[in-house]
């Protein structure tokens, strides 16, 4: 209505955290006219070449999409993504088998990590504020502190603190301290390390438009192309395994026996220098509840829920976080103390859904994809989904090409399952 259009004129939103959800977020209040300032602890990421440690091509799916699209900002990143349809998976002895995503025309886009930040910018109500460290804030008065780049102090109020400051946000700090607050996280023992593969005669050298995976049972591997026809790929292993292997030399032992066929693209030089460049990363799954606090402040993104990256759906959730807000927003007219608690009534179950699911495909894809009978599984699902579309769908699909809400998603998924068990046994038994 005009009435909270004009009151949401002279409110301050303030967004802790200017990664992909903070953008995005900035974004969204902005659209509908709040005032909005961006704090980040990082100098201005336009300077900042590689963000430390965090892998810059990131799989964008359709809740991710769709998040993008309602404040128009689909198309730009859409264009400069790199399409892929299916994972390609590289086994032992080099031979390389594709396995479709979804139906002809179901692609995963991947787009480069620094390519947010900065559209919120083009509203005119939005400040970006970086080097802003937050320190600290009230429950009480809502007062923020923000550590400056100069190394001064600075207080700040705002009407509505949106925490969007990542996987060890220090927003949610405050929530911690609060009764009925529930709060979990657990580091997986496999920690992950980057590579990169260079273009051959200027070309991709591999191809471009497929998840590479090389499923090692305990451990694997996979690349992602970028625009630069550089591919990125990552290696996830157990910790235990990273530091036994602590000399060139035995990198190239190590790839010889697991990636041979990788040896020769990423260039045994690199691979002996490039291994040992930054230390393995470690990914930890967090989870809690509520996600607000009275209707002063709520959390998005990792803040809310960091997941383990195995169902390239960690970024998708933020942004199909901002995107289920907005809509709360506008069925409760932009009342903060009826949206935030709705906001957590409806978001909860799905990002705890993904968490648990993306820990799920942990397993699935170090050793699953080498397996005959999931491959078998696989090929009854995609045979069921064309025979009956509407009654059984993949819940790959579901998770990557709609916006079924994770958590029902997952609900279908176990009905399916002993479905799709009934009948593979029953056709056994018939000799089928
Ligand atoms: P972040 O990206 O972590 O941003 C948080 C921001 O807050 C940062 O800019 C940080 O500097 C800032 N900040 C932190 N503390 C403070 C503070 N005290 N004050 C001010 N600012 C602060 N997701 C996908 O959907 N698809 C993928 O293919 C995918 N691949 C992944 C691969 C790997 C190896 C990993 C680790 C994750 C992957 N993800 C993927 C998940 C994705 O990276 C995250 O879900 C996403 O980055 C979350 O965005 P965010 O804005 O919530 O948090």
């Amino acid at each position: 209505t005009n009435d909270s259009k004009s009151t949401s004129k002279n409110k301050v939103v303030a967004v802790v955290g200017g990664g992909l959800v903070g953008a995005l977020n900035a974004c969204y209040f902005a659209k509908r006219g709040f005032q909005v300032e961006v704090f980040e602890s990082r100098e201005d990421i336009r300077q900042a070449k590689i963000v430390k440690g965090r892998s810059i091509n990131l799989a964008l799916s359709h809740r991710g999409r769709q998040a993008l699209k309602q404040v128009g900002m689909e198309d730009t990143i859409v264009s400069k993504g790199i399409p892929m349809h299916s994972r390609m998976i590289h086994s032992l002895n080099g031979t390389q088998s594709p396995i479709p995503y979804g139906k002809k025309g179901q692609v995963t886009l991947l787009m480069q990590r620094l390519d947010t930040p900065h559209s919120a910018e083009t509203y005119s109500t939005t400040k970006l504020n970086f080097a802003h460290k937050l320190l600290n804030w009230s429950t009480e008065t809502g007062a923020m502190t923000f550590l400056r780049a100069d190394g001064t102090k600075e207080e700040i109020q705002a009407d509505l603190i949106v925490g969007c400051d990542g996987a060890f946000s220090a927003i949610r700090k405050q929530f911690l301290r609060q009764s009925r607050f529930n709060f979990s996280q657990t580091y997986i023992p496999h920690g992950y390390l980057e590579l990169t593969m260079p273009p051959i005669n200027g070309e991709f050298a591999m191809k471009p438009n497929y998840l590479h995976i090389w499923p090692r049972n305990t451990f694997m591997m996979i690349a992602l192309p970028n625009l630069d026809k550089t591919f990125t790929c990552t290696l996830f292993m157990p910790f235990d395994e990273f530091e036994n292997v602590t000399t060139g030399d035995q990198v190239i032992e190590f790839f010889q026996k697991y990636f041979p066929d990788t040896i020769p693209l990423i260039g045994a030089d690199a691979l002996k220098r490039d291994y040992f460049r930054l230390p393995a990363q470690a990914m930890v799954s967090v989870k809690c509840s509520p996600y607000h606090l009275s209707d002063k402040c709520v959390l998005m993104g990792d803040a809310a829920h960091a997941v383990v990256p195995f169902y390239g759906q960690g970024m998708n959730a933020g942004f199909e976080d901002c995107l289920v807000f907005n809509e709360i927003m506008d069925q409760l007219n932009e009342d903060f103390s009826a949206v935030l608690p709705e906001y957590t009534r409806v978001r909860v179950p799905d990002d705890h859904a993904i968490a648990d699911l993306a820990m799920y495909n942990y397993v699935e894809m170090r050793s699953h994809v080498n397996s005959k009978w999931f491959l078998f599984r696989k090929y009854v699902d995609n045979t069921l989904h064309m025979i009956m579309p509407r009654t059984v769908i993949p819940l790959y699909t579901m998770v990557t090409f709609t916006r079924t809400r994770y958590h029902e998603a997952v609900k279908r998924w176990h009905w399916q399952d002993k479905v799709r068990n009934d009948i593979v046994h029953s056709s056994l038994y018939k000799g089928l």
